[in-house]
């Protein structure tokens, strides 16, 4: 049996069974596994988050809106999957639009944690996190426009690629904000998520913010070692409230990484408390604009009636409670009288923030933080409390605002539920943060439990 259709089974029978996580929205068929099996993930089945077109699947973004929504065309790192061999097994849950940490806010029900099946598996792309940890797939591509890949990797004990913006084509990726929206990689091991970024990174005239930037061989950085390496560890990331259990497993990882060769240096990112309002002004404004496009007059109409007001009305009602407060918070800061004190505002500290990760790369070759101020969260724990599950994306925000590659590796477990560490490189330098996160990730290997 291929390992796709293995891997078709397996979903199937965990999925419509008790212990299913609801992971997927859409499942391949039997049929779609006949794929020419050649190339670099040759017959390598990959799950593929629901907001990134598909032909033959049904992209709904978590959004009731889309339900049945068939692209009529496909993203180019889909694309460039099955160029490589690879099959798409299926499109996994996410929070409605990309817009959550939980992946709650999907309009198609929660995803649960493997590990746990009372907590959340993170979000936005809990989905693809979750069917990665529980051995569904070795691979998934996600999307992280403040966390969503790595938030995710780091509570489900699975590895998390945000690439440098502009590394990966965005042409396909249903768009939250643009301006922060990456395509990134979810992998059990280091290895895979690099391999996987390496099928789908380079330039692709159809997205005008793609560079035309060499791709390095990512899978040859991950072995590389770190001798000699800087590793920045920057103070505002590691808070008096930052869970002890979490710090202890990131000093652990930090001395892993000394063992193995690389010097700490203590570093400033000064404007980081800057980041989460930043985010959350410029995120809304540039989705408010975005999804102006959901008006129903061309997307999600087809069970209302003929009548402009009708198509308005069935948007209105369908939209989760998320995406319209997301779409009235970046409404009222771009309208006029508002526009300077509120967007402007938040342009300017996001330049303060890319100009730390500046400064702090002239004197160190990755930095390295917590990816998640805690564990997994409870199903529930924060549904009612926007402010509590914004915060959960305090380190992974910056990394969008600056543009910067940034991912998530497993660094052990707190209560049995598993903790990542992060490790941000400069623009471009993806090679560095491989390198760092293999490792890591080689060290726990050999480390006594
Ligand atoms: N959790 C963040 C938000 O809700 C980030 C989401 C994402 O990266 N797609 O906006």
């Amino acid at each position: 049996m291929s390992d796709a259709r293995a891997a078709l089974d397996r979903i199937t029978q965990m999925e419509d069974g008790p212990e299913g996580l609801n992971a997927f929205l859409a499942l391949a068929t039997p049929g779609d596994l006949d794929v020419r099996a050649v190339g670099r993930l040759a017959g390598v089945p990959v799950a593929v988050k629901d907001n990134l077109s598909t032909a033959g699947l049904p992209t709904t973004c978590g959004s009731r809106l889309l339900e049945g929504y068939q692209a009529p065309y496909e993203a180019t790192v889909v694309r460039r999957l099955r160029d490589a061999g690879a099959v798409v097994i299926g499109k996994t849950n996410l929070d409605e639009f990309g817009m959550g940490s939980s992946t709650e806010n999907s309009g198609f029900g929660p995803t649960l944690n493997p590990h746990d099946r009372s907590r959340v598996p993170g979000g936005s792309s809990g989905g693809s996190a979750a069917a990665v940890a529980a051995g569904y797939t070795t691979m998934a591509l996600g999307s992280d426009t403040g966390g969503s890949v790595r938030q995710p990797a780091s509570f489900c004990g699975v590895v998390g690629i945000k690439p440098t913006y502009g590394r990966v084509s965005r042409y396909g990726l249903v768009a939250f904000a643009s301006s922060l929206d990456q395509v990134g990689t979810l992998g059990r091991t280091v290895s895979d998520a690099a391999t996987l970024l390496g099928v789908i990174a380079g330039h692709d005239p159809r997205d005008a913010t793609s560079a035309d930037t060499p791709v390095p061989d990512f899978t040859s950085d991950v072995g590389r070692g770190v001798e000699g390496m800087v590793v920045g560890v920057p103070a505002e990331y590691f808070p008096e409230a930052l869970d002890p259990a979490i710090k202890e497993l990131i000093d652990k990882a930090l001395a892993r990484l000394v063992g193995a060769g690389a010097r700490l240096q203590d570093v400033s990112l000064p404007s980081t408390s800057f980041a989460i309002p930043s985010y959350y002004v410029l995120a809304p404004a540039e989705a408010s604009s975005n999804l102006a496009r959901f008006d129903g007059v061309r997307f999600g109409v087809r069970q209302s009636g003929p009548d402009i007001a009708s198509m308005y009305e069935r948007t209105r009602a369908v939209f989760g409670d998320e995406v319209k407060r997301r779409i009235m918070l970046g409404t009222y800061a771009l309208s006029s009288g508002y526009y300077d004190e509120y967007y402007g505002t938040a342009q300017r500290a996001r330049s303060l923030v890319a100009q730390d990760f500046a400064g702090v790369f002239e004197q160190v070759d990755v930095l390295f933080t917590p990816t998640a101020p805690t564990p997994a969260f409870a199903l529930g724990e924060h549904t009612n409390d926007p402010l509590a599950m914004y915060l959960s994306d305090v380190f992974t925000v910056t990394a969008n605002l600056a543009g910067i590659p940034a991912m998530s590796v497993p660094v052990g477990e707190v209560d049995g539920l598993p903790v990542g560490g992060q490790v941000l490189a400069p623009w471009w330098h993806e090679s560095a943060m491989l390198a760092v996160a293999g490792a890591l990730e080689a060290s726990l290997a050999g480390s006594a439990p």
